[in-house]
């Protein structure tokens, strides 16, 4: 016979699936990703690079499919795409790739000031080393401010960078509008895409785009693996960053991960299939989540673009008046997962540098949280997720009331 169950086992128990809402820091691995991933590491070996033999001609064809795969989503040429470590290595080598090519008299360069830590630091390790920087405003949802723009482009313009969707408040960029204000000039376009494979269409092959970074673990690809989109004609504006090979052409030196570029390969394909169905799902349960959390808790409200159609399909950022974000986190633990903010800048005391941006003060910006949701979210999941933090903000009424 089982010993009866203590009041914490019942607990334990009873207890439902934690849910996971902070897709945009990483979205889990679909299971088909999964599936290949593992048939590469268990019954395959082979270096890509490797000419001389069956093994390293199967890995390259292996590695050669999924950049067809990443190459067919922004409906370019595969000879298009550079794999990386991820988007931040992409955006290394798109900033500093340009630099150290820039044409003579090309000494600016303008990124937006809510971009990535991985595009804003690069930038401003430049504007130490002689570029002139200039962080563009963007107005209360997010939006790069069009005028503002056109007035700081110049023929001294090197390169503009321009998230295509924001990591925190999820807006989405016009990146046909700037890229056609970049080209005007002379300028090159860089776009950090991270977020975008699940988020938007993106025919960079049709659009005045240059270079754009992608990620595979923000599309339910593995960690470990991203690729520097390079429009034909515009390798030569960019210096390779890492020296001692010569794959993929000399500007990425480094042995390929045979199955890091399947899996992310497979993810693409995924998201060609699901398209535009797919988004319309996850932006239905994200539609769903905001008017929940709405009756349950009418004080609170929304950060980023109104209009639903202009932000990350999975994407909701909400303000908690009265609240601190952080801890409200701590209190849906272990049963709910979501964010302040990037991950990329976990541990910092500082309050998101996106929400500061949009004008929002530090109280405010300390309040918001980040619900990101995808292809695996429930209905169920969304309906739980409302309720959850609707009683962790009445819990922590509670505590107020009883220290005050
Ligand atoms: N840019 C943006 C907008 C991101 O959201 C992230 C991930 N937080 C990155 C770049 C870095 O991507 P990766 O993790 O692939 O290096």
């Amino acid at each position: 016979m089982y010993p009866p169950r203590s009041k914490e086992t019942s607990r334990l128990v009873a207890r439902p699936r934690p849910i996971y809402l902070d897709y945009q820091a990483s979205a889990p691995v679909d299971p088909s990703v999964a599936d290949v991933m593992c048939e590469w590491i268990r019954n395959r070996c082979g270096n890509p690079h490797s000419n001389e033999h069956a093994f390293g001609w199967a890995a390259r064809d292996a590695v050669e499919r999924a950049r067809a795969s990443v190459a067919a989503i922004i409906e370019a040429d595969p000879e298009d795409i550079v794999f990386t470590s991820g988007a931040t290595e992409a955006n290394n080598l798109a900033l500093f790739g340009a630099a150290d090519r820039a044409a003579h008299g090309r000494d600016t360069i303008l990124v937006s000031s809510i971009e990535h830590s991985s595009i804003l630091a690069p930038a401003r390790a430049l504007a130490t080393k002689g570029f002139q920087l200039i962080e563009l405003p963007v107005d209360a949802e997010g939006f790069v401010v069009m005028s503002t723009f056109e007035q700081a482009l110049s023929s001294r313009v090197l390169l503009v960078s321009i998230a295509a969707v924001n990591n925190e408040v999820g807006t989405l960029q016009d990146l046909q509008a700037i890229g056609a204000r970049c080209r005007s000039v002379g300028a090159l376009l860089h776009t950090d895409a991270a977020q975008a494979l699940s988020a938007r269409p993106l025919p960079l092959a049709e659009w005045p785009v240059d270079f754009a970074s992608l990620s595979s673990h923000k599309s339910y690809g593995p960690v470990g693996i991203g690729a520097l989109y390079v429009a034909p004609g515009r390798a030569d504006h960019l210096a390779p960053q890492i020296l001692g090979g010569t794959q993929q052409h000399g500007l990425r030196a480094g042995t390929l991960p045979a199955a890091l570029c399947v899996g992310f390969g497979r993810a693409c394909e995924l998201l060609v299939r699901g398209g535009a169905a797919e988004r319309q799902h996850v932006a239905g349960l994200r539609d769903r989540l905001w008017q929940l959390l709405k009756a349950l808790i009418p004080e609170a409200s929304l950060n980023g673009p109104a209009d639903f159609a202009a932000r990350h399909p999975g994407n909701l950022h909400v303000a908690f008046p009265h609240v601190d974000a952080r801890e409200l986190i701590q209190r849906l633990q272990p049963d709910l997962a979501c964010s302040t903010g990037s991950a990329c800048h976990s541990g910092s005391e500082e309050p998101s540098h996106v929400l500061l941006s949009i004008g929002f003060d530090e109280k405010r910006a300390r309040s918001s949280l980040r619900l990101s949701l995808g292809r695996l979210t429930t209905f169920d999941e969304v309906q739980r997720a409302a309720h959850l933090i609707a009683s962790a903000l009445a819990e922590g009424s509670e505590l107020v009331a009883l220290s005050s």
